[in-house]
């Protein structure tokens, strides 16, 4: 049972709602009438609010804007055609938001501020989350140093945050991808497994660049060798070959652990295929897809939950792939979204009720 925490709470006078069309919400642009904010002072989290969605007043030297000691989450929250509202696994991303904390030398955050300060924010907002199909509240939960204080080390005072974010079927056409070769993403030791807000900065250079030759996203590789795949940006990456799916293995935590991730992991193994998670080197997809048999390669997350990928490109070699002609990503990408919508049974548990 978790324990009833203290929050205040302040109506907005009025909603925006009406004024926001859910056919065209570009993602992560419109926000809810309401946020929840809370401060960690003293050794202690405390002045937990839910409030109207309003700018925060910050003083330029706060630490998390010089040195980056920064975390969030992705969650997403459905409607059922009955109009019940639900979280997709919310307790995975409070356990790697913690996992996140840690490793950036910041508090951990309690159950019942993140859980059950979300469960009360969205109930409140309820009415923005889209009933479309396709259509989801994105929620993102954050948190930042928050010392007025220009010294390198972890900070004393902190802002954990949850803002909603309502969004529309996140159009994803197949990608192309480029196999990036000279700016990494993460090293073991590093920060790789961690959401923070750092990896996504240092990761913007090479997807420009990946973007000026024309692609769409890089496939990033190893730090040393540059031949063991790791994630395509911002989402974890699975392989079909044969009847086997390859997804590389999180022990050098240079990979986040995606929820959607383990989602499709179990998803596959419910659809037949044999589940291997390992170090990948880019040689044998290459040595794969020349045999025939790298049959698909999709990208999974939060935001676009399964991406599939029409072609990889690593140095000149080029492979791609007739994605309509598909099996597995398409199966997995309507099984997972009829789960989260309600159309398919939820035998794994993942939906959390929120009112
Ligand atoms: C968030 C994220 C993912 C996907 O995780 P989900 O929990 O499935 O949304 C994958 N890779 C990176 C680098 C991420 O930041």
């Amino acid at each position: 049972m978790i324990a009833v925490m203290d929050i205040t709470i302040t109506k907005a006078e009025r909603s925006k709602l009406p004024a926001t069309k859910p056919e065209n919400l570009s993602f992560g642009r419109y926000f809810t009438d309401h946020m929840l904010e809370a401060d960690y002072e003293n050794g202690e989290w405390k002045n937990i609010e839910i409030k109207p969605y309003q700018p925060l007043l910050l003083s330029p030297s706060v630490a998390a804007l010089h040195y980056g000691q920064a975390i969030f989450e992705g969650i997403k929250a459905y409607r059922n055609e009955a109009g019940e509202a639900f979280i997709f696994r919310p307790h995975d991303n409070y356990r790697r938001f913690n996992i996140s904390a840690q490793r950036m030398q910041m508090p951990t955050v309690p159950e019942e501020l993140f859980i059950e300060g979300m469960r009360q924010l969205v109930a409140m907002d309820k009415n923005w989350i889209p009933q479309l199909q396709d259509h989801s509240l994105y929620i993102r939960p954050f948190m930042f140093a928050s010392d007025e204080l220009i010294g390198v080390r972890p900070s004393d005072n902190y802002k954990f945050l949850i803002i909603l974010s309502p969004t529309g079927p996140y159009y994803n056409a197949p990608m192309r991808i480029y196999v990036e070769e000279q700016y990494v993403r993460a090293v073991p030791g590093g920060v790789g497994y961690a959401k923070t807000a750092g990896n996504y900065a240092a990761a913007m250079l090479a997807t420009a660049n990946a973007k000026k030759l024309g692609y769409d996203q890089v496939l990033w590789t190893d730090a040393f060798e540059h031949k063991y795949v790791q994630e395509i940006g911002t989402m974890n990456v699975f392989f079909i070959i044969g009847n086997k799916a390859y997804t590389p293995d999180l022990s050098l935590g240079t990979i986040l652990d995606g929820v959607t991730r383990s989602s499709a992991i179990e998803l596959l193994k419910e659809m037949g295929y044999d589940l291997v998670e390992r170090r990948i080197t880019i040689d044998e997809l290459m040595d794969a897809y020349k045999a025939g048999e790298l049959k698909e390669v999709f990208g999974t997350g939060t935001a676009a939950t399964i991406s599939m990928i029409k072609e990889l490109r690593y140095k000149d070699f080029v492979m791609e792939f007739d994605v309509d002609s598909w099996s597995a990503g398409p199966t997995l990408k309507n099984w997972i979204t009829d789960i989260r919508e309600g159309r398919k049974e939820d035998k794994y548990g993942w939906m959390y009720k929120i009112d």
